[in-house]
């Protein structure tokens, strides 16, 4: 193997930041530069559609300190992104014209929130979720009283109708499709999301359009495709991502939509790897995924500094993401398309946040699945039954009185 003496990160988030540990974790020496375009040290967005919200000043939210960064030998470059990228000379040109030349590049630039220009269009009352400076611009927003609409069912319009509940506002959800959360989570607990959602005063629409949008003096006028029109004092969409793959495509790799990667994170050129929200990975199935998730941003990070460094993967887990609503815990790992769903103890809406269960996955009578509400102690045990493919045994797993741990 060739001496690599230069590995440029480009994107300062989740996967960059983590990258740079895994790196140094696995006995890179040589000169790591992060090149970000926020102004900001890599930060966790998790906390934006929550803590950031509900507490802003008892939150922390850097994953990497000045002082971290500089001891693990890191050269940082912010708020000057990356505006070409050339494959053949191995060089990133910088937004103020600087050229970096590298021996392996990282692109870790994630995604950017989908647009509805339509709304975009409006100028003012109108906002959506990706960055800290959005997050801290909801804040003056989710005010008592405030009639805040909400534009997706997905993750984001959960968590934010939750967080903006808590502020007193009058929430309504607007979902196009027939479910919450439909992309990632199965019907039963999209029922049970939908249930906490509207026991906690959030009017959820499901299976509704939008025809058009107009300001009349302060108020944001929607209309419906029935003709419905709602009145908000604001509007927040989050409507999915766009991976920001544009350095990509302009330098020939190849791109579908996300940046294609191979098993060990490679793209279409070797010397060029992708990982997190901005990549989509060749699985065991031979089809294409892109997982926008924390844990897989840093588990890409992850794989890609290993095989940089010639060190074999150990072997995947199966992938695991949570969301906090209502106050609620919810934690989700393996395969939510499992052909049919068992719960272990009582999944009753009414509950509310006092409600903790099991939920198994399974398919062809084996756990492939899971979900806890809850009960986050018995997620290791999940993980490790859909890891050993595990049978599933109604009488013992959805016994209350068998311990999991033992079971697993
Ligand atoms: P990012 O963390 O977005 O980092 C990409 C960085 O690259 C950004 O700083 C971007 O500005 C920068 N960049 C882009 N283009 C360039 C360029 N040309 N040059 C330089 N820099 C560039 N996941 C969960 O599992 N659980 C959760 O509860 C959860 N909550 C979330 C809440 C919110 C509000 C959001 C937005 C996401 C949440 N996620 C959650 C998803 C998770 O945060 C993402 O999957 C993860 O951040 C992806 O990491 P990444 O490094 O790919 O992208
Ligand atoms: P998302 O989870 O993909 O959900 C978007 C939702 O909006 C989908 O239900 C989608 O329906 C719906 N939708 C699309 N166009 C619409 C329209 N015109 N009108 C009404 N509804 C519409 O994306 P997101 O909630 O915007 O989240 C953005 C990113 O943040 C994702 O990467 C997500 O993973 C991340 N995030 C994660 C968490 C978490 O994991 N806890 C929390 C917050 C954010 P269809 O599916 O039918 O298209």
């Amino acid at each position: 193997m060739s001496t690599i003496e230069t590995i440029i990160i480009v994107g300062a988030g989740q996967a960059g930041a983590s990258a740079i540990l895994e790196l140094r974790g696995n006995q890179y020496t040589g000169k790591i530069i992060l090149v970000g375009d926020e102004s900001h040290l890599p930060y966790e967005r998790p906390p934006l559609s929550k803590d950031v919200i509900l507490k802003p000043e008892a939150t922390k939210i850097e994953i990497l300190s000045e002082a971290k960064l500089a001891e693990l030998g890191v050269e940082v470059i912010r708020n000057n992104g990356v505006v070409k990228l050339n494959a053949e000379a191995k060089t990133v040109t910088l937004k103020n014209g600087d050229v970096l030349a590298y021996d392996k590049l990282l692109l870790a630039t994630g995604g950017a929130a989908r647009r509805l220009p339509n709304f975009d269009a409006l100028g003012q009352q109108v906002y959506t979720l990706r960055n800290l400076e959005d997050s801290q611009a909801l804040v003056p927003v989710l005010q008592p009283k405030r009639r805040i609409v909400l534009i997706g069912g997905g993750v984001i319009g959960l968590e934010l109708a939750s967080s903006a509940r808590f502020k007193d506002c009058q929430v309504t959800v607007i979902e196009m499709g027939p479910m919450v959360m439909g992309r990632s989570s199965p019907q039963l607990l999209s029922e049970f999301l939908l249930a906490q959602q509207r026991q906690a005063g959030v009017d959820v629409r499901l299976n509704t359009q939008i025809s058009d949008c107009r300001l009349d003096g302060e108020d944001v006028v929607i209309t419906l495709a029935d003709g419905e029109e709602l009145r908000a004092d604001a509007v927040i969409y989050g409507i999915g991502i766009v991976p920001n793959a544009q350095l990509a495509v302009d330098a020939g790799l190849a791109v579908d939509f996300a940046i294609q990667v191979n098993e060990n994170c490679q793209s279409s050129d070797p010397d060029i790897y992708a990982a997190g929200d901005v990549a989509t990975q060749l699985r065991a199935d031979g089809q294409y995924r892109r997982v926008e998730t924390w844990e897989n941003a840093n588990l890409q990070a992850g794989i890609f500094a290993r095989h940089v460094m010639g060190v074999a993967h150990p072997q995947a887990n199966p992938a695991w993401f949570w969301t906090d609503q209502l106050e609620i815990n919810y934690q989700f790992v393996g395969d939510m398309q499992a052909a049919q769903w068992h719960v272990r103890g009582e999944m009753d809406a009414i509950l509310g946040s006092a409600c903790s269960c099991v939920l198994f996955g399974v398919t062809d009578g084996v756990v492939v699945g899971g979900i806890t509400i809850n009960a986050a102690k018995e997620m290791r045990h999940l993980k490790k039954m859909i890891s050993k493919q595990q049978p599933f045994d109604a009488e013992k797993h959805l016994d209350l009185v068998q311990d999991l741990r033992k079971i697993a």
